[in-house]
């Protein structure tokens, strides 16, 4: 049986066979036959890959509908009309006289000054329409570069797979490795390092224009980029450099434990990775993040007592409480919080304290909190560890299969596959479809999450501020308003605002009821 789909370049031809095309198979096992997982390998790979670009490309059209939308939703102006309601009622619970001291007096204490768009006074609703048109030109801006992006990508990598440029580029790091580096043809460690090397400078420098185009245009022209050109190539030179300084061992050591873990080397591969995803925890904050960013702790003041108050309230370790200069690159906004153990940290970013108030910065901290408090945080570290042990054990399965390589121009007959090879090629085709599978499983219950997250939040009595911080966000974000249904079920991790926002209110009517019972 021979091969109906082979790659232009083969290893065991050493050229690139245009006159043969993609069905001139010469290479196979010691019988000659292929087994039926690398007859369709490659014809597979190719329909699977088509496959999700014919059904997210359906989806991104959507979407692009549901941004060429020009009248205000009325479901999300109906809910936000309440919580401007809300807001003006003269509210009579203690937490919010105190939030109207802090803005009668001065409110900019610790807020480092008012330089954000938004109108802390007047209605969300109104706000939210002005800004309507500008977020349905940035979604339509960023789904449009999208899909041209994607198409790209999707062609790219098919026509990398027919044309073989995986061998290819293998055999010519031998090369490059065996000349200018000394390298021996058996040091398969160094050969992979190299042709990682050349791999990732080659990405890089497709990926720039793209990049550039997003950074340069698109964001520029919403008002979003904050970044000089220097910023931007420091920023890429530096995380080139880390990548090679931590990646360059990582790959090396998981080399070593695949050859050398013998039949159950799953287990060891997995044992790694986990200790090493354990030390990038470590190390990011610490040692990586400030390489981008400055941390400075924030200024002592009513914000600062009240988060750790919040903290306390909460049995929440709070050790440090920083503010990163997030402005420096773009003025999207952001809170989130790290550190193991008794030894965590809370980073605000600038720009949310420009654009929300004090008691809604407490009230998006109460939600991430919730995060923390719910375990969460610890459920997504261990469901990646647990994909990870899945997925190692069926590459273990799939490592000694070596027909399935040549199927995509490996010449398997005459030496081993290289490892890192074997373990592109399982994620890259076998894996893939189970890993497509999966991100939409764990973007549902991101989602989920995040309900849960906002209900702790409001649990906490802050309800209101939560949702007004959100709006807030959503505003200065240009956050899509009226996003599709399919297409936010797919791709987000956040439900959209307009379902946050109803499942709050739901939450703030029952306690309501509750309250009247029982008085
Ligand atoms: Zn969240």
């Amino acid at each position: 049986m021979d091969l109906p789909w082979k790659p232009i370049y083969t290893q065991s031809t050493g050229e690139f066979n245009w006159a043969g095309g993609i069905s001139a198979a010469k290479d196979s096992t010691d019988d000659g036959s292929f087994s039926p997982l690398a007859y369709w390998s490659l014809a597979g790979t190719i329909a699977f890959t088509i496959l999700v670009y014919v059904v997210e490309g359906y989806l991104d059209g959507r979407q692009k509908n549901s941004y060429e939308i020009t009248e205000f939703p009325k479901e999300l102006g109906k809910t936000v009309a309440k919580i401007d309601a809300q807001r003006k009622e003269p509210s009579t619970k203690s937490e919010s006289s105190k939030d109207d001291k802090t803005k009668e007096g001065n409110n900019d204490s610790d807020d480092g000054g008012d330089k954000s768009s938004i109108d802390k006074d007047r209605p969300l609703l109104e706000q939210l329409q002005e800004k309507f048109k500008s977020s349905q030109a940035y979604g339509m801006d960023k789904i449009n570069f999208g899909m041209i992006a994607g198409t790209y990508e999707t062609f790219e990598s098919i026509i990398f797979l027919l044309l073989g440029f995986s061998p290819y580029l293998w055999d010519q790091s031998v090369r490059l490795g065996g000349t200018y580096l000394g390298i021996k043809d058996d040091e398969e460690i160094k050969i992979t390092l190299v042709f990682l090397l050349v791999q990732a400078i080659i990405d890089t420098i497709k990926s720039l224009p793209f990049e550039l185009y997003r950074t340069f245009n698109i964001e520029k022209k919403h008002g979003f980029n904050k970044q000089t050109y220097g910023l931007f190539f420091s920023d890429k030179l530096k995380s080139f450099g880390l990548s090679c300084i931590i990646g360059g061992p990582f790959i090396a050591l998981m080399l070593k434990i695949i050859k050398m873990g013998g039949e159950n080397f799953h287990i060891y591969l997995w044992a790694f990775t986990f200790c090493f995803s354990v030390f990038m925890m470590t190390i990011v904050p610490v040692v990586i993040m400030p390489l981008f960013n400055t941390y400075e702790p924030l200024k002592d003041g009513s914000l600062k007592t009240r988060i750790y108050e919040l903290a306390g309230k909460l049995n929440y370790p709070l050790k440090n409480l920083f503010l990163m200069d997030g402005s420096k690159r773009s003025s999207h906004s952001n809170a989130f919080m790290f550190g193991f153990g008794s030894n965590k940290r809370i980073v605000l970013f600038d720009t949310l304290m420009e654009q929300v108030s004090q008691n809604e910065i407490l009230a998006i901290l109460g939600h991430e909190l919730g995060h923390w408090k719910l375990g969460h945080t610890l459920t997504n570290f261990a469901v990646t560890q647990v994909y990870f042990g899945v997925a190692f054990y069926f590459f273990s399965q799939c490592y000694a299969s070596k027909d399935l390589y040549a199927a995509f121009g490996f010449d398997s007959s005459t030496s081993d596959v290289p490892t890192i090879i074997a373990l592109l090629l399982f994620f890259q085709t076998l894996w893939a479809p189970v890993d497509k599978i999966l991100s939409f499983v764990l973007t549902v219950f991101s989602r989920h999450c995040e309900f849960e997250a906002d209900k702790f939040s409001v649990d906490l009595d802050m309800s209101q501020e939560l949702q007004s911080g959100l709006c807030k966000i959503h505003l200065e974000n240009l956050g899509a308003m009226c996003p599709d249904s399919l297409y936010s079920m797919y791709h987000y991790s956040h439900p959209p605002l307009v379902e946050r926002l109803s499942a709050m209110m739901a939450l703030d009517q029952r306690s309501a009821l509750k309250m009247k019972k029982g008085n």
